[in-house]
C-alpha cells in the first residue's frame, strides 16, 4: 500500500493529492490575460529546475499521497528535454496530464502516447484567426486549430480552456458549444482572472451566470443537461443532449471551488504555492540542492492554506488591486 502521511493535508482537512508543475517560465505564444506585453523577468536558467528535481521533488509528493501530477507552464512542449521529463514522470505510477497551448503538439504525439497520457488540456479563446493573432500575439491559429483535431483522432480526451473576456469572444461561447456536436471534447470557459501585469478589471469579466444565460436564451428548445461534477472537480458541467462532447464553466471569480480544493502547485524555478491566489511561496529547490529535506518547507506551507482563494474571500476583496498585484503573471505560475 502507498504510504500516506498528513503532511500534504491542511488546516481545513483538505487533502492535496493533485501536484501541478510548471516546467518553463517562457510560452511561445503571449496571450494577454496570461502575461504583459514587455514579457516578465525571467530567473536565470540555474535557477530553474533540471529534469531529475522535478522527478526528485515530483517523487517526493507521490509518496505522501499526490495521484495526479498535470505539466504546465509558460508552455510546457517547449522545454527541449520534455521527452525525459515525460518518461521519468511517467514511471511515477500516477495520473500523467498536461496542459498546451498545441502549437508544437504534432511533434509530441508518441511522446505523449508513451508517457501514458490519456487527457489534454488545450488553450483556444477564439475561433477566429484575426482575434486569435490579438489575443496571444502570434498567428498560430491554423497550426492550433490543426493540431486540436489531431489530438482527437489520435485518441486524446480534449478539452479546450477558453478564458472568457467580455467584448472580445463572450460572442463565441455558441460556436464553441457547436463544435461538441460532433467532437467528443469538453469547452471549458473559464472566467477571466486577476494576476500581476494583466490588466483585469471586473468589468472585463464574463461570469458563470452570464455563461449559462446565453446557453439558455440559444437552447432553449433542445435540453441542457447538468451533467455530475467529478469529486474536486473545479468546473460546473454541462452537456446539449445529443450533442457527442460537454461543455463547463470555471467559476473562480463569481463561485469559487475552494471548499474541496485538492491542488498544490510547483513553479518552473522549484517554488511551491499553495493557492493560485497566493503570494506566499516555500523554496524547495534550493534545500533539495544543499541535501536537505523538502518535506518541512511543503508541510509549513499546506498548513499556512488559508480557506478561500488565499484570503479574498468576497468579490469585492478581488476588486482590490493590492490583493492580487503582488502574485505572479499566470505565465510564472502555471494556470
Ligand atoms: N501554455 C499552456 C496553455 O496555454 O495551455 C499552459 C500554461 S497556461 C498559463 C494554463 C492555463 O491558464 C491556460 O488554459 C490559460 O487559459 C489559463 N490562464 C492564463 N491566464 C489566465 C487568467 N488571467 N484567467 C484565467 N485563466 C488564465
Ligand atoms: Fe502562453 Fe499559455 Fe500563457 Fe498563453 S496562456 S501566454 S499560451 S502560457
Amino acid at each position: 500500500m502507498k504510504e500516506t502521511s498528513n503532511i500534504l493535508t491542511d488546516s481545513f482537512k483538505r487533502k492535496h493529492t493533485y501536484l501541478r508543475i510548471s516546467l518553463i517560465e517562457r510560452c511561445n505564444l503571449k496571450c494577454t490575460y496570461c502575461m504583459p506585453e514587455e514579457g516578465i523577468p525571467l530567473s536565470p536558467r540555474n535557477h530553474l529546475m533540471s529534469y531529475e528535481e522535478i522527478y526528485t521533488i515530483a517523487k517526493t509528493f507521490v509518496k505522501h499521497g499526490v495521484t495526479k501530477i498535470r505539466l504546465t507552464g509558460g508552455e510546457p512542449l517547449i522545454r527541449k528535454d520534455i521527452h525525459v521529463i515525460l518518461k521519468k514522470l511517467s514511471s511515477l505510477g500516477v495520473e500523467l496530464s498536461i496542459t498546451t497551448n498545441a502549437v508544437l503538439v504534432h511533434k509530441y504525439i508518441d511522446a505523449l502516447k508513451d508517457s501514458g497520457i490519456k487527457s489534454i488540456n488545450v488553450s483556444l479563446d477564439t475561433l477566429n484567426r484575426e482575434k486569435f493573432s490579438q489575443i496571444t500575439r502570434r498567428n498560430e491559429f491554423e497550426r492550433v486549430y490543426q493540431n486540436i483535431l489531431l489530438l482527437i483522432r489520435e485518441g486524446f480526451q480534449v478539452k479546450i480552456n477558453s478564458v472568457l473576456i467580455k467584448d472580445f469572444n463572450e460572442d463565441e461561447i455558441i460556436d464553441f458549444i457547436e463544435l461538441t456536436k460532433k467532437h467528443p471534447i469538453t469547452i471549458r470557459f473559464i472566467e477571466f482572472m486577476p494576476f500581476n501585469g494583466n490588466k483585469w478589471d471586473m468589468s472585463k469579466l464574463v461570469s458563470y451566470a452570464q455563461v449559462i444565460d446565453r446557453v439558455h436564451a440559444k437552447y432553449s428548445k433542445e435540453p441542457i443537461q447538468r451533467l455530475q461534477d467529478a469529486p474536486n472537480d473545479t468546473s460546473k458541467n454541462y452537456k446539449v443532449m445529443g450533442y457527442q462532447g460537454s461543455f463547463s464553466v470555471i467559476s473562480s471569480v463569481t463561485n469559487p471551488f475552494c471548499d474541496s480544493c485538492n491542488r498544490i502547485r510547483l513553479t518552473a524555478n522549484g517554488r511551491l504555492k499553495n493557492c493560485l491566489f497566493s503570494d506566499g511561496e516555500e523554496d524547495l529547490l534550493t534545500p533539495l540542492r544543499n541535501g536537505k529535506e523538502i518535506e518541512p518547507m511543503i508541510y509549513k506551507l499546506i498548513q499556512g492554506k488559508k480557506k478561500i482563494r488565499n484570503g479574498m474571500e468576497t468579490i469585492e476583496s478581488f476588486q482590490e488591486p493590492e490583493s492580487h498585484n503582488q502574485n505572479r503573471s499566470m505565465i510564472a505560475i502555471g494556470g
